[in-house]
């Protein structure tokens, strides 16, 4: 940790800056505000659809422009996604526009990596500094030693000029941070993953179980329209969290589990099913895999079993199993989002998706729907070079069942230079010192490197330690890839720009051709503007470029979704059929029906810390929009009245969370509260930010990822499950 608490923070000196702007860019931005689409109306507000890029969820938005300036943001009521409404997240993205704190100009570091001293430098330097660099690592230890993490769409042309260059080491913390467990659990039981936005038919079920899943805290917008609907339509609703969320409080169940339990509940509850026969019989006789084998496996997990492990009493163990059992097969158990918790998470996953199995709900209404998209044709790119060398992330397939590129395994093989070194990273969109657990590794990693180039809108923790920063224009002032949706409908979505960048920022795809160009792979973009690439794909698939400009979605004709529409019960497992047994998680050595682990206890004196949403942000990459942190300024550590009393604490009081490694993390304010259990605490992720550029959430709050020095792998697939980290609360004095 000396590496951080040394750290000194970014100095760039107002004569370099303007210096640099004297230089000029590269090239002139193609698109201009004479090519948006919108019509202007009599009162000079101008309307342009175009989609969101505050969170993933990509809803799409009709923005208004008023005097040429950004002045709101709509939901555009043609996408399905947002169906005519944002979350505040995306209301608020007209402050991630105006925001003073944003990226203005490439930056190239100075002094030694960690000082944070730099120069202001035009694009053309910037991106011959990359390109000398990347050649160098690429004579020395081969393409494959340079990757790249990123989040969302934006990252799509990037990722294709490093394809051309050589590389294959491509990693997204959605996986192994997030929801990779989930859909490797998914997988191996249906054969299918999740997917994202989530096959979930939220608003047709009759019964929701949400494990964790805090829907309306964490601001899904059409998980939450849904949520909205089932309500009023009456659904039950049971709610499993060692804290009373927003959801819980909808709930007709609420189980205040102890945490690290989950899959002793999870298996108690399928004993009932089984055992009273209360499961969809013709589903799993006509779908099953192992059914027999699976039953005697479960038999011992009673109530009164599981009763002393989570806290929950048999006799709501038995009503919340015949409940859901009441309403199947339109009983959805929420398989989550964000469940990288104890290392186990693959299991647990797996049991939610065997839970769902005996209820009859996977391809039924009110359970899981089959997504639908529209077929649209790729670029006609040349082939990418074949990389010589294997993924780098998992050798020898240790993590067996991972299905996508792990963030940590990039991580490991920068520190230890094995299965061969990575030299060089590129960081899109992620701020990976607040999204991998262990930042000392996440430090160390990068100080092997020969090159870090950040490419983001805000100068996060990840930029303070680039070697190269560049600026981009935020979503609303770009064209980004289509968006190919698969949902509940198909649709094709078009992000375009409404206002142009106020500075030096460039657009993503700008950025990736001119670094291909100045690599040599000139053929790899034949086309001059995204605007060709975008014609040239739509064209290819029967669809009118100025159509979508336009009205910012294409939909196609409307699919069945439910197995009784007519879609085929298709199970890709290796038994074709759902596996309630998985021969192939007992060929590989793991448990082919997941079994109950204790979870560690907390020391004397300490609480589990759990993290999770705010509403009105997204990660950590919000706290600088003065819109949103208007809002929700610093995260609270929630902790039980009973205990804040125990310690003369109280609402408002500030106090440090110390953990068990000794790390210290920021001042934070104590919300007392009766809505958490006392053997755990709470905090909203993404706050206690420590680059002085981000003047508005420099220090406000606690960063929960500084306090999350452990991380336990999950064995199946590599996920780090973070759940597993003590805290004491230090008064202030
Ligand atoms: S959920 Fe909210 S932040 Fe995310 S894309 Fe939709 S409107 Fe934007």
């Amino acid at each position: 940790m000396d590496n951080i608490s040394r750290r000194k923070f970014l100095k760039i000196s107002a004569a370099t800056i303007s210096g640099a702007a004297t230089l000029g860019a590269v090239g002139k931005l193609t698109e201009s505000v004479e090519q948006f689409s919108g019509k202007i109306f009599r009162n000079g507000v101008q309307k342009i659809p175009t989609f969101c890029d505050i969170c993933f969820w990509k809803c799409g938005v009709i923005a208004y422009i008023r005097d040429g300036k950004l002045w709101k943001l709509e939901g555009n009521p043609e996408d399905p996604l947002s169906r005519g409404r944002l979350c505040p997240r995306g209301t608020g993205g007209v402050g991630a526009h105006y925001d003073p704190d944003r990226l203005k100009s490439p930056l190239i570091r100075k002094n030694d990596r960690g000082k944070e001293e730099w120069v202001a430098v035009t694009w053309d330097e910037a991106l011959e500094y990359i390109a000398r660099k990347m050649q160098a690592i690429k004579s020395e230890y081969g393409a494959e030693s340079v990757a790249m993490f990123s989040h969302g769409i934006g990252g799509n042309f990037l990722k294709h000029t490093l394809k051309a260059f050589g590389t294959h080491n491509f990693a997204a913390p959605s996986f192994a941070q997030c929801r990779g467990p989930r859909d490797v659990g998914f997988k191996l039981t249906f054969g299918e993953d999740i997917s994202s936005p989530e096959r979930t038919d939220i608003k047709n079920a009759k019964c929701l179980v949400f494990l964790g899943y805090h829907l309306g805290e964490n601001m899904h917008n059409t998980q939450v329209q849904e949520f909205s609907e089932a309500i009023q339509n009456g659904a039950s609703i049971i709610v499993v969290d060692p804290r009373f969320s927003i959801a819980a409080s909808k709930a007709k169940y609420y189980l205040p589990i102890k945490p690290g339990t989950d899959i002793a509940l999870l298996l108690a509850w399928m004993n009932v099913i089984v055992n009273e026969k209360l499961y969809d019989r013709d589903y799993v006789e006509k779908y099953g895999f192992g059914f027999e084998k699976f039953k005697n496996e479960i038999s011992n997990y009673t109530p009164e079993w599981a009763y002393p492990e989570t806290g929950i009493e048999p006799e709501i163990i038995r009503r919340t199993a015949y409940e859901m059992a009441k309403h199947k097969p339109a009983t959805l158990v929420h398989p989550g989002r964000h469940v990288t918790w104890y290392g186990d998470d693959t299991q647990r996953s797996r049991a939610i998706a065997l839970l769902n199995a005996l209820l009859g709900s996977w391809g039924r209404k009110g359970g899981f729907y089959t997504p639908v998209s529209m077929d649209l044709p790729e670029y006609p790119y040349p082939p990418y070079p074949k990389p010589n060398k294997p993924k780098v992330d998992n050798p020898n397939s240790k993590y067996p069942f991972a299905i996508e590129t792990i963030t940590n395994g990039i991580r490991d093989a920068t520190i230890s230079g094995s299965p061969y070194p990575i030299k060089g990273w590129f960081v899109y969109a992620t701020n990976l010192i607040h999204a991998l657990p262990n930042e000392a590794e996440t430090i160390k990693a990068i100080q092997n490197l020969d090159l870090l180039v950040v490419i983001d809108v805000i100068p996060s923790e990840i930029a303070g330690w680039a070697d190269v920063v560049l600026p981009e224009s935020i979503y609303l002032e770009r064209y980004d890839d289509l968006n190919v949706e698969w949902f509940r409908e198909p649709f094709i979505s078009l992000r375009q720009p409404v206002v142009e960048s106020p500075h030096d920022q460039k657009p993503n795809w700008w950025i990736a051709k001119k670094l291909a160009e100045k690599i040599g792979l000139n053929e790899y973009y034949p086309w001059e503007n995204i605007v060709d690439y975008l014609k040239y794909r739509l064209t290819a698939g029967g669809y009118d470029f100025e159509e979508l400009r336009t009205k910012g979605i294409i939909k196609g004709t409307p699919q069945p979704i439910y197995f009784d529409q007519g879609v085929p019960a298709e199970f890709p497992t290796p038994s074709g059929k759902i596996e309630f047994y998985s021969l192939q998680l007992a060929q590989a050595g793991f448990d082919a029906v997941p079994k109950y682990k204790k979870p560690e206890e907390a020391p004397p004196g300490y609480f589990r810390l759990l993290y999770g949403r705010a509403p009105v942000h997204s990660f950590s990459r919000t706290q600088t929009n003065r819109i949103l942190m208007d809002m929700y300024q610093e995260n609270e550590v929630w902790i039980n009245h009973v205990i804040a009393e125990r310690l003369g604490l109280k609402s408002g009081d500030y106090v440090k969370l110390k953990n068990q490694d000794g790390v210290v993390s920021n001042r934070i304010k104590i919300k007392s509260t009766n809505r958490i259990r006392p053997d755990c605490v709470y905090i909203v992720h993404g706050f206690g930010h420590n680059s002085k550029m981000l003047r508005y959430a420099y220090n406000k709050g606690a960063s929960d990822s500084q306090l999350l020095t452990r991380y336990v792998i999950d064995p199946l697939m590599g996920g780090t499950g973070m759940n597993v980290n003590f805290v004491t609360i230090e008064v202030e004095v």
